[in-house]
């Protein structure tokens, strides 16, 4: 603990951001990073706490306490040697985490939490910007294949653990670049995608193959994804001493209402990917876009904030998002709650640039404007009552729409890829493999492992690195009887 009473002498301090007038102007991230200076007094009012919650709170178990002092000594090497030794991408998380760590920080009970998130953007970034984020190749080689199917943050952090003890790791993805979604989901404002790019590099340097465009199933579902390899389950488990299956959470929840099938209603991955890639400098010959358009956002997640975010980039007319659940409360009733996530109204970046936000509302159709286009949408407002939600009688009203986005989440893997595998389900669809004892992290299939989206669910990013990493110890284990990589 570098100051003692720097919880007491210094506010919360993080952040600050362009003004949204300026930011919707371009797809660059927008955030201004903590000063040498600013950081360091932000790192002291962390009281080192005996037992640390944020720890705890962090699903990667940052060992938050400690690169906190190091900041505050202005000692930035062993910051981020401490940061790394827990978390393969900083980079990422210190972009789009939602920050666990911070509600389950002590100062949170009485006061504001240190700006952890901030803390670890800057250790990072000062990393990157002096040159000691360099390829860590490993120093024998064990002869052991392993196929890493999906190149998300799961698939990626499993890959470099593994290739840093030595495996030689080949990753196997879909799409035409590397990165899951965090290439092809969360856009450009949040994430550049140069930090990818420059993972790849460095793992490239480590050994990791990358084969993009290459998908793994059975050979008659290649054809949905457009031109790609197709490889089978079968060919990888001859090939491959072990299989990582990390594809993520694909499938997402439909809407099934009267005129679901009207031109302009689209799942929000239909839409914001297109946006990622024209800014990576692809040509789309007919990229769906809400220029002059009344979008509709259904869905109050992360996906459904993007779909805002973008919307507003490219110049719809207006943007409303509905949400089926109640408004949460402004505030959470911290004794009651901490150190767990609170419910409570968050209001993200790109609310914040211009968005009609409604709650309590379903969707009961699309209406048609004679050409099969949507042109709005027939919406009711909803009440619970005895824990059972209800329609309110005479509530119903219509909202013009031209483009209207579904962000309701995803409700598990793509189902033909398991079954390619072959591999057991849990009761929600997704690969089934516990976390916990000997055999953590195998499915049901011989020498197969599953981690990230596909093997939890619909999850975040800082869960996806830690299954990475954790599967990595499990597949290291079995191969070699013991691993010396962390869990
Ligand atoms: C729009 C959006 C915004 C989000 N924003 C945030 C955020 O701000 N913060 C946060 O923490 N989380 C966010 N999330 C959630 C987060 O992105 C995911 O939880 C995380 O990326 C999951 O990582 P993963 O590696 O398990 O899977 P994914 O990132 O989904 O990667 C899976 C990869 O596997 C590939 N793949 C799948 N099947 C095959 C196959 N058969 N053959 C070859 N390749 C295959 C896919 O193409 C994909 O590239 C967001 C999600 C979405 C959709
Ligand atoms: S990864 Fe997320 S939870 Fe962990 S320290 Fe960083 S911001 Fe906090």
């Amino acid at each position: 603990m570098g100051k003692i009473t720097g919880f007491l002498e210094y506010p919360r301090q993080v952040e600050t951001a362009e003004v949204p007038v300026q930011r919707v102007k371009h797809w660059r991230e927008f955030t201004q990073q903590l000063t040498d200076e600013q950081a360091k007094i932000q790192g002291a009012r962390c009281m080192d706490c005996g037992t640390p919650f944020c720890h705890h709170g962090c699903p990667v178990n940052n060992i938050i306490p400690d690169f906190n002092d190091l900041v505050y000594r202005q000692d930035w090497k062993h910051a981020i040697e401490v940061l790394h030794s827990t978390n393969n991408f900083p980079e990422f998380t210190g972009r789009i985490c939602p920050a666990p760590c911070e509600a389950a920080c002590t100062l949170n009970i009485n006061s504001d939490a240190v700006g952890i998130k901030s803390i670890e953007h800057k250790i990072i970034d000062k990393a990157w910007e002096e040159g000691w984020v360099t390829p860590q190749p490993a120093a024998v080689r064990t002869g052991w294949k392993v196929a890493v199917v999906g190149s998300g943050p799961a698939g990626l952090a499993a890959a470099q653990q593994l290739a840093r003890v030595g495996h030689a790791v080949t990753v196997f993805e879909k799409n035409d670049r590397v990165g899951g979604l965090l290439r092809y989901g969360i856009p450009d404002f949040k994430l550049e995608k140069s930090h990818i790019d420059r993972r790849v590099k460095q793992m490239s340097a480590e050994g990791v193959q990358f084969r993009t465009s290459v998908f793994v199933g059975a050979a008659a579902d290649a054809a949905r994804y457009g031109k790609v390899e197709a490889v089978t389950p079968e060919q990888l488990q001859a090939e491959f001493d072990a299989v990582i299956i990390a594809g993520g959470s694909e499938t997402p929840r439909d809407l099934p209402v009267p005129g679901r099938e009207l031109k302009g209603v689209h799942f929000a991955m239909d839409f914001l990917p297109q946006q990622n890639k024209v800014v990576a400098g692809d040509r789309l010959k007919h990229q769906m876009l809400a220029t002059a358009r009344k979008v509709v956002v259904i869905g109050g997640g992360d996906t459904g904030s993007d779909c805002v975010g973008t919307s507003n980039r490219q110049g719809a007319i207006s943007v409303t998002q509905f949400e089926l659940l109640p408004q949460p409360p402004a505030q959470e009733n911290k004794p009651l709650v901490w150190p767990y996530w609170p419910l409570r109204l968050r209001t993200s970046t790109s609310h914040e640039e211009g968005c009609q936000r409604d709650w309590s509302v379903a969707t009961k159709r699309f209406n048609d404007d004679g050409k099969g286009n949507v042109k709005s949408l027939t919406g009711v407002r909803l009440e619970w009552k005895d824990g059972k939600m209800g329609e309110v009688a005479g509530s119903e009203f219509e909202i013009a729409a031209d483009l209207v986005l579904l962000a309701m989440g995803f409700v598990s893997p793509v189902q033909a890829v398991l079954d390619a595998f072959g591999v057991d389900k849990d009761a929600r669809g997704n690969a089934k493999a516990s976390t916990d004892g000997a055999a953590s992290y195998r499915t049901s299939v011989d020498k197969v492992f599953a981690a990230g989206d596909m093997r939890r669910g619909q999850s975040l990013v800082v869960w996806a690195i830690r299954e990475g990493r954790q599967c990595a110890h499990a597949v290291d284990e079995f191969l070699m009887g013991v691993s010396t990589l962390p869990r």
